[in-house]
């Protein structure tokens, strides 16, 4: 039953993935005939209309990939080039250049909450790669990056596509805190892709089923319990607000869905909230998208 629910939601994912093809092939000088008259479905049209409606909103910035092509196939976003602080989306980033300096060998780590520097008050208590990710504990992270440079950060930067940190950082600025390394959304959706890509090289596969439990139980559960029968991949992040009206911090959420052979990235930015938050919203656009 689930496999078959499961089958559908694919199959419905696949749709939209086809009808925002269509779109942005509609939007290009160059379309044939044949896309021009290509006809719409009642699913799509009012998939279309569900998008729209979603992200009417002005608080909501998205990017939605082909995560086979990496093609941008539809976007909503204002200097989605230009780099700004991503908060802790750095973060599977940052390890993968810790693991390369320590033979592939994450540490574990007992956070105590808000006194050993997370974000959460209460402690998330003993870590290992897997549920840090998951709960994107700053705590775990902190102790990671306190070994690491800049400078070991750009060779791994450089491999993924991400704007590099200044060599001379050190510290948590290397695993999202505050806004000394940014990068542009952009280049951090498709480095999510490369990561997804490079899924069998050593250091990986712990950083994903990382993204997988986030969408179970991590901070990103509101697309979890909003795509039931279907799993995903979800990194949450949040950063200070670089919005013309500014909020405290702006949160970000990057969607691989679905998790076992990702159709599409979605990644959003939702003007004043925190990334756990933002992962509602994420999966309640998911959701329309599937329905
Ligand atoms: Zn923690």
């Amino acid at each position: 039953m689930d496999s078959l629910k499961k089958r559908a939601a694919l199959g419905l994912l696949g749709s939209l993935l086809s009808l925002q093809l269509l779109v942005w092939a509609e939007r290009q000088p160059s379309q044939s005939a044949e896309q021009a008259s290509a006809p719409k479905t009642l699913f799509s049209q009012s998939a279309i209309r569900i998008l729209d409606h979603e992200f009417q909103d002005s608080g909501i910035s998205y990017l939605l990939f082909d995560a086979e092509t990496r093609v941008l196939l539809s976007s909503r976003w204002e200097d989605a080039g230009r780099p700004i602080a991503l908060g802790s989306l750095v973060k599977p980033f940052t390890a993968l250049a810790y693991a390369e300096a320590h033979n592939f060998q994450y540490p574990t780590h007992i956070c105590k909450g808000e006194t050993s520097g997370c974000w959460q008050i209460h402690p998330h208590g003993e870590l290992d790669i897997v549920s840090a990710t998951a709960l994107s504990c700053n705590s775990y992270f902190r102790a990671l990056a306190a070994s690491l440079n800049g400078e070991q950060l750009v060779p791994t930067a450089n491999a993924f596509g991400l704007d590099p940190p200044s060599p001379e950082l050190t510290g948590d600025s290397l695993m999202g805190l505050g806004e000394q390394w940014v990068v542009s959304p952009l280049h951090m959706a498709r480095a999510y892709l490369e990561l997804y890509r490079r899924r069998e090289q050593p250091g990986v596969g712990e950083l994903l089923r990382g993204m997988a439990q986030s969408a179970r139980h991590g901070t990103g559960a509101g697309v979890g319990r909003a795509l039931r029968h279907t799993d995903t991949l979800v990194k949450t992040g949040t950063a200070p607000c670089t919005h013309i009206h500014p909020a405290p911090a702006d949160g970000f959420v990057v969607a691989l869905v679905p998790a076992d052979r990702p159709e599409i990235l979605l990644m959003i930015r939702v003007h004043g909230v925190a990334g756990a938050k933002a992962a509602v919203t994420a999966g309640r656009i998911l959701k329309r998208m599937e329905e």
